[in-house]
């Protein structure tokens, strides 16, 4: 663990602008001299001592400026005594009327009695270094801070509640238990026998670890997917319905929808919730050879959006079926997760009796009435699960840095069980166990560096 400087820091911790209270918070050893230097308790003439602040009580007061003596504010003053507080340090909140000016001098008057400004995140951080909390749970401070849909919110909380760290934290034991019992043969073959039979270990690595760190990593994906959002292109030639699509997706009209073949001529990108999930969605120029120079460059930027889609929808006309056009498209489209809707489905008495093509390879095939937006609940919930983040076991979702570190134990754990079928000698995979287990303890937190703390912490609002 690394130790870091303890001085007494302050912040305002409410957001910025005009509320009806603001908030002052200090943490560290002088916190609650500073508060009896500045506060006077009702009915009471000279500063508070200590003993005025019950601990987790609020206490009217006044809070005056030593130098002046001038009122600043009638405030609720809350004491959190060390160690039983966020950050395991005395904690102190001074509730104000919240005039930003008003709480800015406030911050003011705490600075001018020995607190330093707080950096963003630092309270947490401090909760991090105290041991209150491991580095999943901090991040989950900030997830659910940072929440703009109701998925992103749950998948903070459950980070906070420490689910994913006490996984993490069971696999990481397991693991450094395997790593003693391998360095107890490695040093003294002839005392421990048989500890660790080569088939046993074998069996451990590939029955048990690999398989938990793959549905972590399974699991990380599908969490970077609800964090950061993906791009669905809408592609198909023209006028089978695509702007149509596109306004049902978004409920609202927003791409030009005509009868002219050829009207979208540029993109139309826009970003909507899909059960949680962010989507940017992007509406192509329909694909095909034109002469019109404009609607070419519409065309060449489709193929571009393609290119860069996580997923696209194929659309097709049912009454045209898989025509020529739409068979070369699925060719471009192809390289892409895709997923084929087939739109007007209320041109045909039965949309369904026309298959297609038995070489595409779609994800799942929708059909839909874009005119009247039958099927298109439909389309939503196949995108979601397909997304993989409409389950509830979706719930602790690990972020883009565990991910990284789940794969770099993963690795670590294949180069065992390779050299295991190898017979490599163990103290050659005993280092490669180490790396699993040093991986697992960085997303813990356990084995950081400052470094990695700077980043994660200055992503953090100042006060929290
Ligand atoms: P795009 O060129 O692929 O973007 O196609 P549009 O969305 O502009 O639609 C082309 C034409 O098909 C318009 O006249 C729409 O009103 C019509 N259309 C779209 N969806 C449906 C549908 O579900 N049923 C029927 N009958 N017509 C539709
Ligand atoms: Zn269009």
């Amino acid at each position: 663990m690394i130790v870091e400087h303890t001085d007494t820091i302050a912040a305002i911790a409410t957001p910025p602008g005009a509320g009806g209270i603001g908030i002052v918070r200090i943490s560290g050893p002088e916190s609650i001299a500073i508060l009896c230097r500045l506060f006077r308790k009702k009915g009471m003439c000279g500063p508070a001592g200590p003993a005025d602040f019950a601990s987790r009580r609020l206490t009217l007061g006044l809070i005056c400026d030593p130098v002046s003596g001038e009122e600043m504010d009638e405030v609720l003053a809350v004491v959190m005594s060390a160690p039983a507080s966020f950050t395991g340090e005395d904690v102190v909140e001074i509730h104000a009327h919240g005039g930003p000016y008003l709480i800015r001098s406030l911050l003011g008057l705490v600075v001018a009695q020995g607190a330093r400004p707080a950096d963003p995140g630092e309270f947490t951080r401090r909760a991090f270094l105290a041991g209150r909390m491991d580095l999943t749970q901090a991040e989950g401070v900030m997830d659910l801070i940072a929440a703009r849909t109701n998925a992103a919110r749950r998948m903070g909380s459950a980070l906070l509640c420490g689910e994913l760290g006490s996984e993490v934290r069971r696999l990481r034991e397991n693991l450094l238990d395997l790593a003693t019992r391998m360095a107890a043969e490695i040093d003294f073959p002839e005392d421990v026998g048989e500890l660790v039979d080569t088939t046993v270990l074998f069996r451990e690595v590939v029955e048990d670890y690999l398989p938990s760190l793959e549905s972590l990593i399974h699991r990380g994906e599908a969490g970077i997917r609800l964090r950061e959002g993906i791009r669905l292109v809408i592609a198909g030639v023209p006028n089978v319905g695509k702007s149509s699509l596109m306004n049902c997706l978004l409920d609202r009209e927003r791409s030009i929808v005509t009868d002219i073949p050829g009207t979208t001529r540029d993109l139309v990108e826009e970003s909507l919730n899909l059960s949680g999930l962010p989507v940017i969605l992007t509406d192509t120029a329909g694909i095909r050879d034109s002469e019109d120079p404009v609607e070419s460059i519409g065309v060449e930027r489709a193929r571009a959006s393609i290119l860069n889609a996580d997923r696209v929808l194929l659309v097709l006309d049912a009454g045209r079926g898989a025509d020529e056009g739409s068979c070369a498209l699925e060719k471009e489209v192809a390289s892409c997760p895709y997923v084929v809707v087939v739109n007007k489905k209320d041109l045909v008495e039965d949309s369904r009796r026309f298959s297609l093509p038995p070489s595409w390879q779609p994800e799942a095939r929708v059909d839909i009435c874009a005119r009247t937006g039958e099927g298109v609940d439909t389309l939503r919930k196949v995108l979601a699960d397909l997304a993989g983040v409409s389950s509830p076991e979706h719930a602790v979702l690990p972020n883009l840095r565990h991910t990284r570190a789940f794969e770099k134990a993963r690795d670590a754990l294949v180069r065992v069980r390779e050299g295991l079928g190898a017979g490599y000698f163990w103290d050659l995979l005993s280092v490669d166990v180490d790396d699993a287990v040093r991986e697992l303890g960085t997303v813990l937190g356990e084995v950081s560096d400052p470094d990695l703390l700077d980043r994660i912490f200055s992503d953090f609002c100042i006060g929290k």
